[in-house]
C-alpha cells in the first residue's frame, strides 16, 4: 500500500498532541503502521515537543537597548595590525628611496623602478642593435643574390651577343670570300683574253715578218 504522506504531513502535530478526532487518529495509525517516512516525521515532532516541554521562560534582565544597538568603537590594539602598518611603511620607504638589492647570481631586487627602466633601455638597445645587424645581413645577402643573378644575366647576354657576332662575322667572311673569288675569276678571264689577243697579235706579226722576208728574197733574186 503506497503512501503520499499527505495525511501525516497535515496532521502530525495535532496527532502528537492528541487533538485529532477519532476517525482521523485511526487513519493516521493505519498509515503509521506501514509508512516509514511518516513514522520518522512523527518521531521528529515528538522529539521537538519533548524539547519544547523542557523550555522554561526566563526573566529578561534590565539592559540598555541603545548601548547594544550602536557598535562600540574598537579599542583593542593587536600587534598584527602594527606589524602590517610597519611593513607598509617600510615598503613605502623602500620605494621612495629606490632601494636595490643585488645578489651575486645576477638577481636584482629593485624598488622604485629606476633600475628596471635602465635595464629595459639596455635590453631595448640590444634588441635594436641585433635587429639592425640582422637587417644588414639580410640586405647583404639580398645584394649578393642580386649581383649573382645579374652576373648570370650578363653572362647570358654576353654569350648571346658573342654567338650573334660570330655568326655575323662568318657571314661577312663568306661574303668577302665570295666577292674575292668572283673577282679572281673575272681577273683570270681578263688575263686569258689578253693572252689570246697577244697570241693573235703574235701570229699576225709572224705572218707579216714572213711576208717581208719573202719580199726581200724576191728582190735580191731580181737584182742578180
Ligand atoms: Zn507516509
Amino acid at each position: 500500500m503506497s503512501c503520499d504522506h499527505k495525511l501525516i504531513t497535515e496532521h502530525a502535530s495535532d496527532y502528537v498532541e492528541g487533538r485529532l478526532p477519532d476517525y482521523l487518529k485511526k487513519q493516521c495509525d493505519e498509515v503509521l503502521q506501514h509508512c516509514q517516512y511518516c513514522q520518522q516525521s512523527v518521531a521528529g515532532i515528538y522529539q521537538i515537543t519533548r524539547l519544547a516541554e523542557g523550555w522554561n521562560d526566563q526573566q529578561v534582565p534590565e539592559w540598555s537597548r541603545v548601548a547594544h544597538a550602536v557598535r562600540p568603537p574598537v579599542r583593542y590594539v593587536s600587534w598584527p595590525n602594527w606589524a602590517a602598518m610597519a611593513c607598509s611603511l617600510l615598503a613605502v620607504l623602500l620605494v621612495v628611496f629606490r632601494f636595490e638589492v643585488r645578489l651575486d647570481d645576477g638577481l636584482t631586487i629593485s624598488f622604485g623602478g629606476n633600475q628596471q627602466q635602465e635595464q629595459l633601455q639596455t635590453l631595448l638597445a640590444q634588441e635594436l642593435q641585433s635587429f639592425a645587424a640582422q637587417q644588414n645581413e639580410t640586405l647583404d645577402e639580398r645584394l649578393e643574390e642580386y649581383m649573382e643573378f645579374q652576373d648570370l644575366n650578363n653572362q647570358v647576354v654576353l654569350n648571346d651577343w658573342l654567338e650573334l657576332n660570330r655568326q655575323e662575322r662568318e657571314a661577312d667572311l663568306n661574303f668577302l670570300l665570295t666577292g674575292w673569288q668572283s673577282q679572281r675569276l673575272q681577273d683570270s678571264r681578263r688575263v686569258n683574253q689578253q693572252l689570246d689577243i697577244l697570241t693573235e697579235n703574235q701570229i699576225d706579226n709572224n705572218t707579216y715578218l714572213n711576208q717581208l722576208i719573202r719580199n726581200v728574197g724576191l728582190n735580191e733574186r731580181g737584182n742578180l
